[in-house]
């Protein structure tokens, strides 16, 4: 054929309206025009994919940080050769993903996790390694966001949400699933999304145990701006303990000011997102449905290929959510969200890529690709017209599929590709029935915009952590953050008098707690306020407030007189250093931040301890203030 005539899928099912603007993308900064054909192959060079000499193109790719925004998308399980199965399906041996295949720096990364002894462990899965890059060090298989100690490890969420940045995490799974959850939460299992779980499998990380709770409590406190994906269902469950006890994980979060939407044309009405009004979008009770479905593998015990069946293509899902909610369209709609004057950090996710390898069915695991490829398009949109963001492609981990040349002994898929040559995808990590298992390979890590070069090479996973937060220029010392917080109260009040006391500055917390019955209150851009009732009789009332995850500590002294003004104005108060709390150092107090994990006292509940550790957190890194954000 002399032209790519209607390419199968693509003309049926793929060219959404968001995708269709997109066509032209394929000249991305300097890219090489446009590689083989199908109908070329053959031809001498006619298979080649570079367009010339590309030394000129990759010197242009090299574009020194910092970086205003980092879009980060995975694909769950997306090895080298899930990335060319769908490839080949979808493109044909000579296509090339507009997507995927733009970003001109590319690497790989190692993806081993560690066993709780500290020896490694070379099968990772989700949990282990979405913590790997989130937080920069590496974890046990099944934990998120904890070290092999237990021990909270800031996520670049967290960070980039407590320099300033605007954040955003969209998932195609439920959104507690151990990709997006990484960046919300830290806890000892993978599985504990809301408060049933994790009374049952968690129950020391528990609200009722003082502990952070459940991956969807966490992800409340969090308040990351904008929170798009699936896993409705747990929402639905009720909070055990804590300031919203016997009310649903939905009720709590309308309470705390989140906006709600589960349609598409209820997210296409939110115009803003952001910490007075964040965004939590749920889409489907469980993970999404898949984009494209089509044969079950035939298990063939002997490897005849004889009993092979004829050659099929994938079809469209009936069951895929309405137009408007694919992982481009929400990918979009997070980034028109997030695009403010202060950068943002945005986390998108392929999740069942994964998913369905696990199951052997080769065109769910196809369209997931293809669905990621295209939210890739978008990313690389934005960041071509503004110049200033960072795009990073990854996967967590590789698995299964293989592309072979016969029948193996077990599961088998007889696809038609773009070009109508037979493929077959074979899946022999696992039985027939059974799950199919991730593998080890190392995977391909692909850049685009300031900083990119970092994933070029050989790399771990943990590098991308780094990458992202030193080309966002982000202050990684949370406790820093908060430290120069202030507490501003009346200097005199009224016996029984109700005033106002608010604390400024406290941009590493999440949440702060009240001395006395005050209770708790959520921190929105650093600051947060409590009503204080004076004792009826004179004296002076402490005031103090505790910051949740920091645990930096301000009080105010207020005097009680029944000479004071009847409606006093506050004033604000430099905090006295919270070093008087400690006289213990914290394990995570010295090193150089570069090389150690950015471990903070995360102390919602367990407030006491916090104390003693973040005190003596403070003291020693204060003299590290000041180099905080140089990305504006
Ligand atoms: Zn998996």
């Amino acid at each position: 054929m002399k032209h790519r005539t209607a390419r199968r899928m693509r003309a049926a099912l793929a060219l959404t309206a968001t995708s269709a603007a997109l066509v032209g993308l394929v000249g991305l900064a300097a890219l090489p025009a446009s590689a083989a054909t199908p109908d070329d192959v053959t031809e001498h060079g006619g298979a080649t994919r570079n367009d010339g000499d590309m030394t000129e193109m990759l010197r242009e790719s090299l574009v020194d940080g910092p970086a205003k925004n980092v879009i980060l998308l995975i694909g769950d399980g997306m090895g080298d050769s899930e990335i060319t199965v769908a490839r080949n399906y979808a493109e044909g041996a000579g296509g090339r993903f507009a997507g995927i295949d733009a970003l001109p720096l590319t690497g790989s990364y190692t993806t081993y996790a560690v066993n709780a002894d500290g020896s490694v462990n070379y099968a990772s899965e989700s949990a282990s390694t979405a913590s790997g890059w989130s937080t920069g060090t590496k974890t046990v298989n099944g934990r998120l966001s904890v070290d092999v100690d237990l021990d909270p490890q800031a996520t670049l969420l967290e960070i980039a949400k407590a320099n300033g940045l605007k954040t955003g995490n969209v998932s195609t799974a439920e959104i507690q699933d151990a990709t997006p959850g990484a960046e919300i939460a830290h806890i000892s299992k993978r599985g504990c999304f809301g408060p049933v779980k994790t009374t049952a499998d968690c129950s020391s990380e528990s609200v009722e145990a003082g502990g952070l709770g459940s991956i969807s409590e966490q992800l409340l406190n969090v308040r990351p701006d904008v929170t798009l994906g699936g896993g409705a269902a747990t929402f639905e469950e009720s909070a055990v303990a804590g300031p919203w006890a016997g009310k649903t994980l939905f009720e709590q979060a309308s309470d705390r000011g989140y906006q709600r939407v589960d349609n598409a044309a209820e997210l296409a009405a939110v115009t803003t997102a952001d910490a007075d009004q964040p965004l939590l979008g749920l889409f489907s009770l469980g993970n999404f449905p898949t984009r494209w479905v089509g044969p079950d593998a035939t298990d063939i015990p002997d490897a005849d290929s004889t009993k092979l069946p004829a050659p099929v293509a994938c079809t469209e899902n009936p069951e895929r959510l309405e137009t408007g909610l694919s992982l481009a369209d929400l990918t979009d709609k997070a980034i028109d969200l997030l695009d403010n004057d202060n950068g943002f950090f945005l986390q998108v996710e392929g999740a069942s890529i994964d998913k369905q390898d696990h199951a052997a069915n080769a065109c769910g695991q196809i369209g997931e690709t293809v669905d990621l490829d295209e939210a890739v398009q978008v990313a690389l949109e934005y960041a071509e017209t503004k110049g200033d963001t960072l795009v990073v492609v990854t996967a967590d981990h590789a698995h299964t599929s293989q592309i072979v040349g016969s029948a193996i002994p077990g599961l088998n898929t007889h696809l038609l590709t773009e070009e109508g040559a037979p493929m077959i995808v074979a899946y022999g990590t696992s039985a027939a029935g059974g799950s199919q298992q991730h593998t080890g390979a190392q995977v391909r890590i692909a850049g685009y915009g300031p900083g990119a070069a970092n994933v070029v090479g050989l790399t771990d996973q943990t590098d991308l952590f780094f990458t992202s937060a030193n080309t966002l220029g982000l202050n990684q010392d949370l406790a820093s953050l908060s430290a120069a917080a202030t507490l501003a109260a009346p200097t005199e009040v009224l016996p029984g008098a109700t005033y106002t006391v608010t604390a400024s500055g406290l941009n590493a917390d999440w949440q702060v707690r009240g001395s006395d019955d005050l209770g708790q209150q959520d921190v929105l851009r650093g600051t947060a306020s409590f009503q204080v009732t004076a004792p009826a009789e004179p004296g002076t009332q402490t005031v103090t407030l505790t910051g949740a995850q920091t645990g930096v500590v301000l009080t105010a002294d207020v005097s009680v007189s029944a000479a004071a003004p009847v409606d006093p104005a506050p004033t604000a108060s430099a905090t006295p250093p919270a070093a008087a709390a400690g006289s213990g150092s914290g394990s995570s107090s010295t090193g150089s931040l570069a090389t150690t994990g950015t471990s903070v006292p995360f102390a919602l509940g367990g407030i006491a301890l916090a104390l003693v550790a973040g005190g003596a957190y403070l003291v020693i890194r204060r003299h590290r203030r000041g180099h905080a954000l140089s990305h504006n």
